[in-house]
C-alpha cells in the first residue's frame, strides 16, 4: 500500500536505469556527474547483479592475436583497429576514474598459449597494424619457461599492455561512487514492463514487497544479455560462461592473464588460487541461455586442462564454481542507441565488457537529454 509521499514524490525519477552491471552503474555515474540535481534510480533484479559484471574473470584485455585474426576476417583492418582502441581506451578510462590501487589493476601481461610454433609474420603484421594507435608494438613471442606449464605449451605470445583487475573491488568502488553521487540503487527489483506515458515512461517493477509503478522522464536499458525482454528485435544472443577457483596453494604464485583456444579458455591466479574459466564453444547451443548453471562436460574439460598442461605438477582442489551470462551478436561492437524519445540502450557487451563497459556508459550518457 502506497503513502501519499511515495505516490507523489518518491516514485518519480528523471532517469531510471535498468540493470546494475558495469554499464548501468557507469551510466548512473556519468549522468549524475553531468546532472547533479537529477533524480536517478538504478533497478537491479538480483541482490548482486545477475548478469556478467560481478561474475567475470577480471581480465583487463583488448585482444590476442587469435582474436584479432577473427576480427580482421569479419571486420577488416580499419574496424579491427577501432575495436581494439575502444577496448584500450575503455581500460584507460576505468583506471583513470578509480586509480589502479582501488581496482587492483596489475599490468602483468596477457599470454596466449601456443601448442604449435606461432606465425611470426602474423605477429609482425598485427604489431604494425596497432603501433600507430597504441604507440607500442604489444606482441612478442616468448618461450614456455617460468610458469610450470607442461611442454605441450610450445610458446606464448605476450601482450605487454594487458593485465588483471579485481572484479569485486572494481564493482564495489563503482557502486560506492554512484551512491555518493546520490544515485539510488534498488536491488531485487525486476522491471517487468515499460510503458509510455505523457512525457515519460511508466516502469513496472516486481519487488519483494509486491509490484510497484515508478515514473521516469527517461529510461536507460543496460540489461545486456537479457535485453530481448524489452527489445525483442535486437540482435542479442546470450552466452553463458563458467569460472572456477581452486583452494589456495602457494605454488599458484605466477602473475599474468593467460588464454588459449582462441581466447575461449582463460586462467590467472588470484590470492594464491588458480582461477580458470570459459569453454563456451564446447557446447554453443547448451550455453546460449540466460539461465545460470554449470555445464558438467565443460567443467570436466577445464579440470582436465589443469592436469594436462596448466599445472600438471600442482595439487589442487576446487573451492567454488559459478556462471555468468554474456551477450553476443553478429557484430562484435556493442549496441549503443536511442530506442525512442525517452529510451536509450547500451547492451551486447560481448566478452570484453570490463574493457568497454565504462566507455559504453559514457557514450550512453551522451545520448540522454
Ligand atoms: C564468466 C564470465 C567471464 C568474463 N570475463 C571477462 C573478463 O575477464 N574480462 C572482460 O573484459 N570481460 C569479461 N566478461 C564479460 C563482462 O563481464 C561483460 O561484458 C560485462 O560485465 C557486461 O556488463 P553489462 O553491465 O552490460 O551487463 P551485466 O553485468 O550482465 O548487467 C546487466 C544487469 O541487468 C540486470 N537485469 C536484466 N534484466 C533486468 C530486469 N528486467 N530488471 C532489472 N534488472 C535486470 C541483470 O540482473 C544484470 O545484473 C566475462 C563474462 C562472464 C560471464
Amino acid at each position: 500500500m502506497q503513502s501519499y509521499w511515495e505516490r507523489e514524490t518518491l516514485r518519480h525519477f528523471d532517469l531510471i536505469i535498468v540493470g546494475g552491471g558495469i554499464v548501468g552503474l557507469s551510466t548512473g555515474l556519468f549522468y549524475a556527474e553531468s546532472h547533479p540535481n537529477a533524480r536517478i534510480a538504478i533497478l537491479e533484479r538480483g541482490f548482486f547483479p545477475e548478469g556478467a559484471s560481478t561474475k567475470n574473470a577480471g581480465f583487463a584485455c583488448f585482444g590476442s592475436i587469435a582474436e584479432l585474426e577473427h576480427d580482421l576476417e569479419h571486420l577488416g583492418a580499419e574496424r579491427t583497429v577501432e575495436l581494439v582502441l575502444k577496448r584500450f581506451s575503455g581500460l584507460q578510462l576505468l583506471r583513470q576514474t578509480f586509480g589502479d590501487q582501488e581496482i587492483d589493476y596489475r599490468e602483468v601481461g596477457g599470454y596466449e598459449l601456443c601448442f604449435e610454433a606461432p606465425d611470426l609474420e602474423r605477429i609482425n603484421f598485427f604489431n604494425n597494424l596497432l603501433e600507430p594507435s597504441l604507440g607500442q608494438r604489444p606482441y612478442s613471442v616468448i618461450e614456455n619457461g617460468d610458469f610450470g606449464f607442461s611442454d605441450r605449451v610450445k610458446f606464448m605470445i605476450k601482450n605487454t599492455l594487458e593485465g588483471t583487475i579485481d572484479t569485486g573491488k572494481m564493482m564495489g568502488v563503482l557502486q560506492r561512487k554512484v551512491g555518493l553521487l546520490g544515485v539510488q540503487t534498488f536491488t531485487q527489483s525486476a522491471v517487468t514492463k515499460i510503458e509510455d506515458r505523457d512525457r515519460g515512461k511508466i516502469v513496472r517493477v516486481e519487488t519483494a514487497s509486491g509490484p510497484i509503478e515508478l515514473l521516469a522522464q527517461q529510461v536507460a536499458l543496460c540489461t545486456n544479455a537479457f535485453s530481448k525482454d524489452f527489445l525483442p528485435e535486437a540482435d542479442v544472443q546470450p552466452g553463458r560462461g563458467m569460472v572456477l577457483v581452486t583452494k589456495p596453494n602457494p605454488a599458484f604464485d605466477w602473475e599474468g592473464s593467460f588464454h588459449y583456444h582462441d581466447g575461449y579458455h582463460y586462467f590467472r591466479t588470484v590470492d594464491g588460487r588458480l582461477l580458470l574459466g570459459g569453454g563456451r564453444q564446447l557446447d554453443r547451443e547448451g550455453e546460449a541461455t540466460t539461465e545460470a548453471g554449470i555445464n558438467d562436460s565443460i567443467k570436466a574439460q577445464l579440470l582436465a586442462d589443469i592436469k594436462s598442461f596448466i599445472a600438471p605438477n600442482i595439487a589442487f582442489e576446487v573451492d567454488l564454481c559459478w556462471s555468468g551470462t554474456m551477450a553476443f551478436g553478429a557484430d562484435k561492437n556493442p549496441i549503443v542507441q536511442r530506442i525512442d524519445d525517452c529510451t536509450v540502450a547500451g547492451i551486447r557487451l560481448g566478452g570484453m565488457g570490463v574493457a568497454i563497459g565504462m566507455g559504453v556508459g559514457k557514450e550512453l550518457t551522451g545520448l540522454l537529454s
